[in-house]
C-alpha cells in the first residue's frame, strides 16, 4: 500500500477538510457523513458523489500504513486512523476514540530522537495551528504499559479557512520503528564487532557485547561459555532492568543449566544449532519450570521471545549467546536470527582469538622462563647477523644489556682473530656447530666460552641460537693441573736423582757407605711424604677423607709432634701448654700431621735465628693451638690464597724452600673434618701465626 507520506500532502489535506471540517471537537463522531460539509463543497460535485468519495476516503485513510491525525484549531483530535492510534500506543483508532481525551496523553511518553522528553507545544501540528512553520520531526512514543517504543516521522500541514487562518492541522505519522530497529541492529552488529575486535580479554568484551544488545535488540542478553563437558556457564548478562540481572544470576545459581536438557544453551552447545522461539507461551514456562518458585522466577524474568545461538569457533562450540525479548511486541524472526548469528560468529572468533593468544602467551612465558632460567648464556641472532635476543646469563656474561646487543652485530662480541662465530653462522647448513671461542666483554676483558649454535626457521626467517658456557674455571683448572704435573715432576726428580745417584755410587764402589744410605733413606722419606700428600689431596678433593677416630691423650700427642719437629731443626721451639688437657676422640695420625705441617712450615719459612712458639689453650670443648714464627711473613695479597691446593706464595717460590703447596690445604681440610677451624695471620717481614681449634669430641658425641 502506498503511504500517505508519499502522496501530495496538500491534496490529502484538501480531502480531509471536506471530510472533517464540521465535526471539529467531536473525536469519535461520524466519519464525514455530515451534511454541512457537503453543502460547503465546491461546486461541480453532487452530494451523492461526494458521499461516495467520503466513504472511499474514510476506508482509504483507515487502511493506509501511515498514521493520520486531524486536529481542529483548538488542538482537539477530530480524526485518527488505526495506524495513527498505534503510533500513540493504542491497538486501534476505535480503542483510542473510546479513551477519554485526558487519558490519551497518559498512555505514552513523547520523546525526541535522542530519547529526551518532547514538549507537546513543539509538535508540528501545534506549531501549525499557531501559524508557525513546522519541520518534519522524528518522535518516539513509549507506551507506559508495555515499555514498547515506536518511532515516527511526523509532518503537519495546516488547512486554512477563508481568512487564511489555520482551521485544522493534519499530522501524518510515518512509522519508522522497523527501520529504527534494523538500524539499531546494524549498529549493534557494528559496535559489537568493534568491541570484539578491540580486546583480547574476552570476558570483559562479551560483557560489553551483552550490554550493547540491550535495549535495542533485546531486553536481556546473556553469554554462556561451555566447559570441557559441554556444560554452559554464565559469563555475561545484561538486562534493561538492572535488578533483573541479579534475578538472572539467582536463577542460574538455584536452577543450574541441565546439560541434558532438550532446549536452551545446553542443547545449542550439544547440537551446534540456533534456537529461535518467536513466542514463548506461558505453557512453555509452566512445562519448563522445575517447581512453583522456579515458574514464578521465569515469569518475573519476562520471556516473550528468544534466540539462543551457539558460538562456534573452528568447528567447536565454545558457548552460546542468548537474546530475550520481554515484550510481546518484539518477537524475533528469521531476520533477527541472521543478525544474532552474525554477532555470535564474531563473538566466537573473539573467544577463540583470546584463547589462542592466552595459549601463545603461556607458551611464550614458559619459553621466557626457560630462557631466563637456564644457566647457560643464550644469544639469538637473525640471518642478517643482528643480535635479536639474549637471556640474563648472556647479558651478565658479556656486560651488555639486551638493548645494547640489538645495536651490535655478529662478530662484535668475539675476540678471536678469526671470527669463529660469524664464520660458523655463515657456514651453518642445518647442522649445529660446536666449539670454543673467546668473547669480548663490554669492559674490554675477554672470557673463553664453549658452546654450540643451532639454526631454526622462525616465522620471519632463519634464527641462530647460540648457547655458551663460561669455561674460564675449566681453563684455570687445566692450567693448574699442568702446573701441578710440572711441579710434581720437578719435586720428584730431585730426590729421585739424588737417591739414584747415591745408590749408583755404592754400586760402583762396591762397598757400604753410611752417608749414602742416610741420604737414600732421607730422600726416600721425602718421596714418601710427597706421595702421601698427593694422595691426601686427591682424597680431600674427592670428598673421601675418612677419619679413624679413637681416644687420644691430647697432651701427649701434642708433645710428641713438637718433639718430632724439634728433631729436624736446631731452631728453638718455645712451648706454652697446660699440664693437663682433656682426652679427645681424634684421628691421632692426622692431627699429628697437621701440627707437624705447621711446625715444619714455621721452621722452613723463618730465617736463621728465628724462633718458633707453640701455644696450647684448653677452651673447654676445644683445644686451641697456635704456631707462630718470627720469619719472613706472607705477602698480604697471598694470605687469602695460601690454603688453596698447589698455591705457593712468592716467599716460597723466590727462595729455596721446597714444597708443592699442599701442606696447608690438607691441614685445613683435616681440621675441618674434625669439626674445627684453621686460619692464618701474618705481617710481612715479621712472622706468621697459624691457629687451629679442634673440638675434643665429634659433635654427635655431645
Ligand atoms: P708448601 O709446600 O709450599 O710449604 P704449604 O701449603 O704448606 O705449601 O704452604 C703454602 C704456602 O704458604 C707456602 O708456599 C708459603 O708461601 C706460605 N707459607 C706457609 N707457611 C708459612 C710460614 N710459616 N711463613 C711464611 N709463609 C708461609
Amino acid at each position: 500500500m502506498i503511504g500517505v507520506s508519499q502522496m501530495n500532502v496538500a491534496r490529502c489535506s484538501l480531502l480531509i477538510v471536506f471530510l472533517f471540517a464540521p465535526c471539529a471537537g467531536k473525536l469519535g463522531e461520524g466519519m464525514g457523513n455530515d451534511k454541512t460539509a457537503v453543502e460547503n463543497m465546491p461546486s461541480g460535485l453532487t452530494a451523492e458523489a461526494l458521499h461516495r468519495s467520503i466513504a472511499y476516503l474514510s476506508v482509504f485513510l483507515q487502511g493506509v500504513s501511515d498514521g493520520i491525525l486531524v486536529q481542529d484549531h483548538t488542538g482537539t483530535v477530530v480524526f485518527i486512523n488505526d495506524a495513527g492510534a498505534r503510533a500513540c500506543g493504542f491497538a486501534s483508532a476505535a480503542e483510542m476514540r473510546a479513551t477519554p481525551i485526558a487519558d490519551v496523553l497518559d498512555k505514552f511518553v513523547l520523546l525526541d530522537e535522542a530519547g529526551q522528553p518532547f514538549p507537546i507545544a513543539n509538535l508540528p501540528a501545534q506549531r501549525v495551528l499557531k501559524g508557525m512553520a513546522a519541520n518534519e520531526t522524528v518522535l518516539r512514543t513509549r507506551s507506559h504499559n508495555s515499555r514498547e517504543e515506536r518511532w515516527s516521522v511526523v509532518k503537519a500541514t495546516p488547512v486554512r479557512d477563508a481568512q487564511g487562518a489555520a482551521a485544522f492541522a493534519i499530522s501524518i505519522f510515518q512509522d519508522i520503528t522497523e527501520r529504527k530497529r534494523t538500524e539499531a541492529a546494524t549498529r549493534f552488529l557494528a559496535d559489537a564487532s568493534t568491541v570484539l575486535a578491540k580486546s583480547l580479554d574476552y570476558e570483559t568484551t562479551l560483557q560489553q557485547v551483552a550490554r550493547l544488545a540491550v535495549p535495542h535488540v533485546a531486553d536481556w542478553c546473556s553469554v554462556d561459555i561451555a566447559d570441557a563437558e559441554g556444560v554452559p556457564h554464565l559469563l555475561a548478562i545484561a538486562h534493561v532492568d538492572p535488578e533483573k540481572v541479579a534475578l538472572a544470576h539467582e536463577h542460574r545459581r538455584r536452577y543450574p543449566a541441565d546439560p541434558d536438557a532438550p532446549y536452551g544453551a545446553a542443547e545449542a552447545i550439544r547440537t551446534g544449532k540456533s534456537q529461535l522461539v518467536s513466542a514463548i507461551p506461558d505453557d512453555a514456562l509452566v512445562a519448563g519450570a522445575r517447581d512453583a518458585e522456579h515458574l514464578a522466577m521465569l515469569r518475573a524474568l519476562g520471556l516473550a521471545s528468544s534466540m539462543i545461538v551457539p558460538l562456534i569457533a573452528r568447528g567447536r562450540v565454545v558457548g552460546t549467546i542468548t537474546f530475550v525479548s520481554s515484550s510481546p511486541e518484539r518477537r524475533y524472526g528469521p531476520d533477527d536470527l541472521i543478525l544474532a548469528e552474525a554477532v555470535a560468529a564474531r563473538a566466537a572468533q573473539a573467544i577463540d582469538n583470546a584463547r589462542l593468544y592466552r595459549d601463545a602467551r603461556a607458551a611464550e612465558e614458559q619459553y621466557r622462563g626457560l630462557f631466563a632460567g637456564v644457566g647457560d648464556a643464550v644469544l639469538v641472532t637473525d640471518a642478517e647477523g643482528n643480535y635479536i635476543d639474549a637471556n640474563p646469563a648472556m647479558t651478565e656474561l658479556v656486560g651488555y644489556s639486551v638493548a645494547e646487543l640489538h645495536r651490535l652485530r655478529v662478530g662484535d662480541l668475539t675476540a678471536d682473530a678469526e671470527d669463529g662465530f660469524a664464520r660458523a653462522i655463515h657456514a651453518l647448513p642445518d647442522d649445529a656447530m660446536r666449539g670454543e671461542i673467546t668473547l669480548q666483554r663490554k669492559d674490554g676483558s675477554t672470557v673463553p666460552v664453549e658452546g654450540w649454535i643451532t639454526s631454526i626457521t622462525g616465522p620471519s626467517g632463519a634464527l641462530f641460537i647460540g648457547t655458551w658456557r663460561d669455561i674460564s674455571e675449566r681453563r684455570h683448572i687445566e692450567e693448574e693441573r699442568q702446573r701441578f704435573i710440572a711441579m710434581v715432576a720437578h719435586e720428584l726428580r730431585n730426590p729421585l736423582s739424588s737417591l739414584i745417584g747415591y745408590a749408583e755410587l755404592m754400586r760402583r764402589r762396591e762397598r757400604y757407605d753410611a752417608k749414602a744410605v742416610e741420604t737414600i733413606i732421607a730422600q726416600g722419606r721425602r718421596l714418601e711424604r710427597l706421595t702421601l700428600d698427593l694422595r691426601e689431596t686427591m682424597l680431600v678433593q674427592a670428598g673421601l677423607l675418612n677419619l679413624k677416630r679413637a681416644p687420644v691423650a691430647v697432651h701427649a700427642l701434642i708433645a710428641a709432634a713438637i718433639e718430632q719437629a724439634h728433631a729436624t731443626t736446631t731452631r728453638a721451639i718455645h712451648v706454652d701448654m697446660p699440664d693437663h688437657l682433656p682426652p679427645a676422640e681424634w684421628d691421632a695420625d692426622r692431627v699429628t700431621q697437621v701440627l707437624g705441617n705447621l711446625l715444619l712450615n714455621a721452621i722452613k719459612y723463618s730465617g736463621e735465628g728465628g724462633d718458633v712458639r707453640v701455644q696450647v689453650k684448653d677452651m673447654g670443648n676445644d683445644v686451641c693451638v697456635t704456631v707462630a714464627d718470627s720469619g719472613m711473613g706472607i705477602p698480604p695479597d697471598a694470605l687469602p690464597r695460601i690454603f688453596e691446593p698447589f698455591y705457593r706464595a712468592s716467599n716460597a717460590t723466590d727462595g729455596s724452600a721446597r714444597g708443592m703447596g699442599l701442606g696447608l690445604p690438607i691441614s685445613k681440610a683435616l681440621v675441618e673434618a674434625h669439626g674445627g677451624e684453621m686460619w692464618a695471620e701474618s705481617t710481612l717481614g715479621r712472622g706468621s701465626t697459624f691457629t687451629f681449634t679442634l673440638p675434643y669430641h665429634p659433635p654427635s658425641a655431645g
